[in-house]
């Protein structure tokens, strides 16, 4: 077992930072991503002949991130458009696309980054109507911004990061629509890490500067087609308002990835970076390091260290961004209109979940209303079925996680080579 590899699944900041520090150890580690290239989210990397647009504190942080993980390279093995599609009970891990196998490894790093969160509106699921992170990480692939009228929405410091990228890089958008009031917290704002407010202040004044209106305590409460261009309400503190855009791009939050996921108790299995707690880039960074190293020494029988200080400081500052971003959008959903899609894998609606009763169980929501059933496993529409039943409900699975935690092609399980011969569990 001990020349089976550490497979680290994600190359964003935490498993490139968990990578390294295990190979410094001595580890062998195979790095997977179903991504093209290294980089995750927040350093996603442009397509071949593309320039970054990456400027600033953030080049800097990738380039750091990629002198330590360069510098370790002999012990790691790197295999990209690799996607995970599960791990079983007994350890078995398939993996499918550049490198498609079976095998087991000596222990599984999880670092699947984040999903972001949707909440549904008339219109969500209509063409044009994506998500600011996939905008964002299609600027940072293309080199560019998003073409056309461009109406972002939602909550969250994302919204403003990308409409201040956008607007650097040439396309301001139509208007940036905040259901939350952020600006009203002056003493929760300034309790925050400096670097966070001095980032805020610049995303703002650019926009300040190219007219940009940012609309806080606003809600999007339809999206609609009309003349070939979409329509987008609005209900603002002043009234309603109306704007015209050719995109839509919506965010409400980010949630860590670790939907279909069951426990494991064959191999030391870690989930590190947004995929364990969603507290942002520093921390991913911070959590790979420490836990990477936590694993090597588990591994190798040493003492393992105490958590990174820069863990709790990441996790205080989210914590106060979150008071500053509390919005009323939860209590929009028991308003929606019955034909409001709630599934969009399996065109689902908020009627279809009505007809199943006052309070229905996972096995109902899941058997009866195919809530969560579709290839994404719930991961966008659970988190809202849940709420809707139970407004206080936090978790937001519907039921037990299933494998495979992504959909895999019969032709991949057929062309899989079983790398786990030789084992002897
Ligand atoms: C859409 C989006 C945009 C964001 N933009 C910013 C930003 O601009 N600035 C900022 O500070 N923070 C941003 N964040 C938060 C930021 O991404 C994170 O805090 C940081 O990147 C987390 O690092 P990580 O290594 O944990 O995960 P990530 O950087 O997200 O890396 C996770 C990696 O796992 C891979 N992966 C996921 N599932 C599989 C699978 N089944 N098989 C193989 N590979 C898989 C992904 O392709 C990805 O490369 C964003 C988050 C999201 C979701």
């Amino acid at each position: 077992m001990s020349d089976s590899p550490v497979l680290v699944v994600g190359a964003g900041p935490a498993g490139l930072t968990a990578a390294t520090e295990l190979a410094r150890a001595g580890v062998s580690v195979l790095v997977v991503d179903q991504a093209p290239t290294l980089g995750g989210a927040v350093f996603r990397q442009p397509m071949p002949g593309v320039e970054s647009i990456a400027v600033g504190a953030p080049k800097k942080r990738w380039q750091t991130v990629m002198t330590a993980f360069n510098a370790q390279k002999g012990r790691i093995t790197i295999s990209t458009s690799t996607k995970f599609g599960g791990l079983d009970h007994t350890g078995t891990v398939f993996l499918s696309g550049e490198k498609t196998c079976l095998l087991r490894p000596r222990a599984l790093v999880l670092a699947l980054g984040a999903r972001e969160s949707v909440q549904p509106r008339p219109g969500w699921t209509l063409a044009g109507v994506e998500t600011v992170g996939s905008l964002q990480i299609r600027m940072k692939i293309e080199g560019k911004p998003p073409e056309g009228r461009v109406l972002l929405a939602g909550s969250g410091p994302l919204l403003l990061a990308l409409a201040a990228e956008m607007t650097r890089l040439g396309n301001p958008p139509v208007a940036v629509i905040e259901a939350a009031s952020p600006f009203a917290h002056p003493l929760q704002s300034l309790c925050l890490p400096p670097g966070y407010l001095a980032e805020a202040c610049r995303y703002l004044s650019r926009l300040w500067r190219s007219g940009v209106p940012v609309l806080t305590g606003a809600h999007v409460s339809q999206i609609c087609v009309q003349d070939g261009a979409l329509q987008i309400s609005v209900d603002s503190r002043r009234g309603p308002r109306q704007f015209t855009a050719d995109r839509v791009g919506l965010h409400d939050g980010i949630r860590s990835n670790d939907i279909g996921l069951p426990p494991c108790a064959m191999l030391p299995v870690i989930r590190v970076g947004d995929c364990r707690e969603a507290l942002g880039a520093q921390a991913a960074v911070a959590d790979g390091r420490g836990q990477g190293r936590a694993l090597a020494a588990k591994l190798l029988g040493r003492p393992e260290p105490a958590e990174d200080p820069e863990i709790g400081r990441q996790r205080a500052a989210q914590t106060r961004l979150a008071r500053i971003y509390a919005s009323d959008s939860l209590a929009r959903l028991s308003d929606l209109p019955g034909d409001t899609v709630l599934c969009r894998c399996e065109g689902r609606t908020v009627d279809d979940l009505r007809a199943l009763g006052p309070a229905p169980r996972a096995r109902q929501l899941r058997l009866d209303g195919r809530f969560a059933m579709g290839p994404c496993q719930g991961r966008f529409c659970a988190d809202w079925v849940a709420r809707m039943i139970d407004p206080q409900a936090v978790s937001s699975g519907i039921g037990a996680p299933r494998w495979p935690a992504r959909p895999i092609a019969v032709a991949d399980i057929l062309a899989a080579t079983d790398q786990t011969s030789g084992d002897d569990r």
